[in-house]
């Protein structure tokens, strides 16, 4: 199908910022005109075209990727499949994701790595990239063969959810790592220092009589692995960055030199532990929600470059789990059809430009992957059309995703994705 995406603002950043048409064909994109250097093309693609899609007034950017999700497939398909997973995806305006390797069986194998694989070919057409482990069984002692993980597919390694304690099993992790050139993403935290938390310390933790996680769990997490990044040269990626301790870390490290990099989500720009009592299970994620002073921290690493990318850590889980007392109950909140909303806040509140925030969702997660979604004739269509003004209310009730673990239901917000185009085909509008 001939697909001509006409008179939108085109943002590319750092390549395209402007009104052009973009002709789609069978899967890539074909011809970019700009609105005042191309009459000699654009007629043409007019009469060429299956589908004229009016984009005026709309915002088009390269197809935006989430680097952090948990698609729960193999082994937890009552929470989300990769089939329900990538429709979430493609109605958040996502055209690839990176899916992490806390599977059942955890992804420590060529053949999880290949079945993930295969199975999302065979669902649709968004991207699935897959994370391995950095250990068997995400067991924090032997490390996985990363030759045959990189070998059957998988772009990076990572221990999310369950972080490698043992410093020398990481060090050599990176080591091998570097040697296969993979990616390592981090979920750095200090477990002894956590252990018993199930919010952050602090005034609302001990009002609510729950555990609470110390900022500096993370922190030290955070301080050890950018020094074994810098021991190793390995490429360190770090996960849901959360306190103000990690983001003067990671800028230190950078203004250093150190190979790293950086994302947060969502929900840590946005809310504190104050809204735990409000939102209860559905404000419990690890790292947890912190305090108001951590996340204008965190508004601040992403508006000079510290935190490089956006990312929603989208974890399902069943609503009977999330029901569970606030202690029992597993953590973590779906993010994919909410991320682009509530990150636009940022735009908003002058935050970000738009085009940072574009950057931060598309064009940082594809350089730090190594994937070219250059908006490019050549290349394969992965486009998403963004109206950044619409007013809309959040409602779970209509989520793809199985799950309706969020927060933001409710939430009355301005701008969404309203086409989302992966490989030269519609998979939302
Ligand atoms: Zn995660």
């Amino acid at each position: 199908m001939k697909i001509l995406i006409h008179g939108g603002w085109v943002i590319d950043p750092g390549r395209l910022d402007g009104r052009f048409d973009i002709l789609v064909d069978d899967g890539k994109i074909v011809r970019l005109v700009s609105e005042d250097g191309g009459t000699s093309a654009s007629p043409g693609g007019e009469r060429m075209a299956d589908r004229i899609v009016d984009a005026s007034g709309l915002i088009v950017v390269p197809g935006l990727i989430d680097m952090h999700v948990h698609f729960r497939e193999p082994g937890q398909e009552h929470k989300e499949t990769l089939e329900t997973g990538m429709a979430a995806a493609a109605r958040g305006g996502f055209t690839a994701v990176c899916t992490m390797p806390n599977t059942r069986p955890a992804a420590d194998s060529a053949e999880t790595i290949g079945f993930i694989l295969k199975k999302s070919r065979e669902c649709g057409r968004v991207k699935v990239y897959p994370v391995g482990a950095i250990t068997r069984g995400l067991g924090g002692e032997d490390l996985c063969d990363y030759a045959s993980l990189k070998a059957a597919g998988a772009v990076a390694v990572s221990d999310d959810g369950m972080p490698v304690m043992n410093s020398l099993v990481m060090r050599h992790a990176m080591e091998r790592a570097k040697a296969f050139d993979l990616l390592v993403i981090s979920h750095s935290e200090d477990l002894h220092l956590a252990a018993g938390g199930v919010m952050n310390e602090g005034e609302t933790s001990r009002s609510m009589g729950v555990g609470g996680i110390p900022d500096a769990a993370e922190t030290i997490g955070v301080l050890r692995d950018i020094a074994l990044a810098e021991l190793t040269g390995a490429r360190l990626h770090v996960a849901h960055v959360s306190t103000a301790g990690s983001v003067r870390a990671i800028r230190d490290a950078k203004c250093r030199g150190v190979q790293v990099t950086a994302e947060t989500a969502p929900h840590y720009f946005t809310l504190t532990d104050r809204d735990v009592p409000t939102y209860g299970t559905n404000a419990k994620m690890n790292p947890p929600l912190r305090s108001h002073h951590d996340r204008d921290a965190v508004r601040r690493g992403l508006s000079d470059g510290t935190i490089d990318a956006v990312a929603t850590d989208h974890a399902p889980h069943a609503a009977s789990e999330k029901a569970l007392g606030f202690s029992d109950a597993p953590n973590g909140i779906i993010g994919l059809e909410t991320s682009l909303a509530v990150s636009l806040r940022l735009v908003h509140e002058g935050v970000l430009s738009m085009t940072q925030l574009i950057e931060k969702m598309t064009g940082s997660p594809a350089r730090i992957l190594g994937i070219d979604n250059r908006l490019a004739v050549g290349n394969p269509a992965d486009i998403t059309l963004i109206d950044p003004e619409a007013p809309h209310r959040i409602d779970a009730a209509s989520f793809r995703s199985k799950s309706r673990n969020t927060p933001f239901h409710g939430w009355e917000l301005n701008g969404r994705s309203v086409m989302t185009i992966a490989a030269g085909d519609i998979v939302f509008e």
